[in-house]
C-alpha cells in the first residue's frame, strides 16, 4: 500500500489478492523484473499465496524454476539460498495453449481454493484479448483482478476497443493498467514536492512560470529490439505515457484529501485540457544508422526521437508552453524536468535567465532551485546559484515493480492508469501518430536534430541537463 493512499476518509477494506497468475512467465518482462519483484515482496512483506507461472515453451517447474533462480541471482544479488527457497515454494508452471479452454480449465483448478486471484498479462498486447476472453469463460476471473502491461493499445481506437474486451470481464476497479513510471520514487516525489511545499503554490502558474521543460535522454538505442520499435516510436513509446503523466503532476490541480482517487480524477482533467498536438507542435528525429539495424526496414520513417510542444488550456496555465523532448542514442542517460520562472522587471538584475525549478528524475534524484545572487566586487553584476536537494541513495529502496505488485495485489489503485486517463492521453497523439511528419536524422551522442531548435525559440534554448 503506498504512502498517497492513505488519506483521510479513504475506504480501506480491499481484500488482498490470495494468488497470482503471472502470463509471460518465460519472457523478458519476468526475467528482469517480475522474479526480482516477487523475491522482494517475499523477504519485505512475507508474501506466502501460490504464485502460477504460465508460458507455451514447454517448460517443466524445474524449468521454471532455474529461470527464477538466474533471475534472483542477477537483479536481487542480496537475496540467499534461504531466501530463494521461500519464494520457489509458492512457485507454479502451466504450460499453455491459450486458443484452448483446457488451458484455462488447468489454471482455474491450480487456483484451488483462492477467492481473489490477479493474473498479471507479462505477454504482448495482441494476446490480451484471447487470454482475457479464456479467463473468463473458464471462471478463473470471477472476483479476480487483472494487471495489465504497457503499451495499453496503440492508439485512441484499439485502446478503446480493448478497453471494451476487459471490461466484459472484469470491472474498473479490478483492472490494474501499468505505467511502471508511476511507480518510480523520483516521479512520486515530483508530486509530493508541489503540494509539500507552501512556499511553491503562489508562484505555480501562469503568472510566474514561463516555460516548462522536460528531457528524457537514453544514451543507448534499440538495443536489438528493432522489430518492436518498428511498431512503436517514441511517441507511443514514452510520450504518450511516462511524459504526460509527468506533465499531468506539473500541471495538475491539488488533489483533495478526502478521497484516494482525487489524484487520478486531477490528473485525468489535465490531459483533458491539453490541446490535441498538430504537426506544427512536433519534430520528429531518427538516429543515423537505426534503419541498419536488425529488423527495421532499410526506409523506416520511424521515430526515435520527438520533441513536442504542449499547452494545458486551464485557468492555471493559459499561455504557458509544456515542451518534451525524448529519443534514444543521445547524449547521456537522463531525465529532468526545467521549470522556468518568468525575469523579475528589472532587467540589469537578469539579463537573461530568471529563477528555476530543476527536477532530476534519473539517474541521481535531485531538486535544484536556480536563484540569483550579486556576483562579489565592486560591480553590480550578478549570477545563478542553485540550492540544490540530493536525495540520499537508499540501498533498501522499492523497485517500481515491487511496488506497483503490491499496490495491485491489494487492490489499491492510485498509481495505476484509469481508463479514462488512458483515453484521453491518446487522444493528445492521436492526430500525430503514423509518420506524417518529415523525420529528421541525427548523429548519435547529439541532443537530437537542429530543426526541433524551433519550437522553443521563442521561449530561449532546450534545457541541457549537466552531466
Ligand atoms: P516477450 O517478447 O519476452 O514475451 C513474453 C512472453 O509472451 C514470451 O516469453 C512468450 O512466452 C509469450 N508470447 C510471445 N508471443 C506470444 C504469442 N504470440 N502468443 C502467446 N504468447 C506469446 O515480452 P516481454 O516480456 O518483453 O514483455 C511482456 C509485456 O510487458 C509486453 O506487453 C511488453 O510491452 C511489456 N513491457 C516489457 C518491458 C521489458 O522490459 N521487457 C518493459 C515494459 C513493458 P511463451 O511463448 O512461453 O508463452
Amino acid at each position: 500500500m503506498t504512502a498517497l493512499s492513505h488519506i483521510p476518509g479513504d475506504d480501506d477494506l480491499a481484500t488482498p489478492s490470495d494468488a497470482l497468475v503471472f502470463f509471460g512467465a518465460t519472457g523478458d518482462l519476468a526475467y528482469k523484473k517480475i522474479f526480482p519483484a516477487l523475491q522482494a515482496m517475499v523477504l519485505r512483506r512475507n508474501l506466502d499465496i501460490p504464485i502460477i507461472g504460465v508460458g507455451r515453451s514447454d517448460w517443466t517447474l524445474e524449468q521454471l524454476l532455474n529461470r527464477a533462480r538466474e533471475s534472483v541471482k542477477s537483479f536481487y544479488p542480496s537475496a540467499t539460498d534461504e531466501d530463494f527457497a521461500k519464494l520457489a515454494k509458492l512457485l507454479r508452471y502451466v504450460d499453455a495453449d491459450y486458443q484452448k479452454a483446457e488451458t484455462f480449465d488447468q489454471l482455474r483448478s491450480e487456483l484451488g481454493a483462492a477467492k481473489r486471484p490477479i493474473h498479471y498479462l507479462a505477454i504482448p498486447p495482441s494476446v490480451f484479448p484471447t487470454v482475457i476472453e479464456g479467463l473468463g469463460r473458464s471462471k478463473c476471473a470471477q472476483n479476480a483482478r487483472v494487471i495489465v502491461e504497457k503499451p495499453f493499445g496503440r492508439d485512441l481506437a484499439s485502446s478503446r476497443s480493448l478497453n471494451r474486451i476487459i471490461h466484459a470481464v472484469f470491472n474498473e476497479a479490478d483492472i490494474f493498467r501499468i505505467d511502471h513510471y508511476l511507480g518510480k520514487e523520483a516521479v512520486q516525489n515530483l508530486v509530493f514536492f508541489r503540494f509539500g511545499n507552501t512556499f511553491l503554490e503562489p508562484i505555480w502558474n501562469r503568472h510566474y512560470v514561463k516555460s516548462v521543460q522536460i528531457t528524457m535522454a537514453e544514451k543507448f538505442g534499440v538495443a536489438g529490439r528493432g522489430k518492436l520499435y518498428e511498431e512503436t516510436g517514441t511517441i507511443r513509446d514514452v510520450i504518450q505515457n511516462h511524459l504526460l503523466q509527468i506533465v499531468g503532476f506539473l500541471a495538475m490541480e491539488p488533489p483533495a484529501s478526502t478521497y484516494a482517487d482525487s489524484l487520478r480524477d486531477e490528473q485525468v482533467k489535465v490531459f483533458r485540457m491539453i490541446r490535441p498536438l498538430n504537426p506544427d507542435n512536433l519534430v520528429r528525429g531518427q538516429f543515423k544508422g537505426y534503419r541498419r539495424e536488425k529488423d527495421v526496414h532499410p526506409s523506416s520513417q520511424v521515430e526515435t526521437y520527438a520533441a513536442v510542444r504542449l499547452f494545458v488550456d486551464s485557468w492555471r496555465w493559459e499561455g504557458v508552453p509544456f515542451f518534451i523532448r525524448a529519443g534514444k542514442c543521445l547524449h547521456s542517460t537522463v531525465t529532468e524536468v526545467m521549470v522556468e520562472l518568468k525575469r523579475p522587471p528589472i532587467a540589469k538584475f537578469f539579463p537573461n535567465q530568471g529563477n528555476y525549478f530543476r527536477f532530476r528524475l534519473n539517474p541521481q534524484v535531485t531538486i535544484g532551485i536556480g536563484a540569483r545572487i550579486k556576483h562579489p566586487g565592486e560591480a553590480w553584476n550578478g549570477q545563478t546559484t542553485e540550492l540544490t536537494a540530493v536525495k540520499p541513495q537508499d540501498s533498501d529502496e522499492m523497485d517500481p515493480y515491487e511496488r506497483l505488485l503490491g499496490d495491485a495485489m491489494d487492490g489499491e489503485g492510485i498509481l495505476f492508469t484509469r481508463e479514462d486517463a488512458v483515453e484521453a492521453a491518446w487522444q493528445i497523439v492521436q492526430p500525430v501518430l503514423g509518420n506524417q511528419t518529415p523525420v529528421f536524422e541525427y548523429e548519435p551522442g547529439s541532443w537530437g536534430p537542429r530543426e526541433a531548435d524551433v519550437l522553443v525559440e521563442d521561449f530561449g534554448d532546450w534545457h541541457t541537463p549537466a552531466e
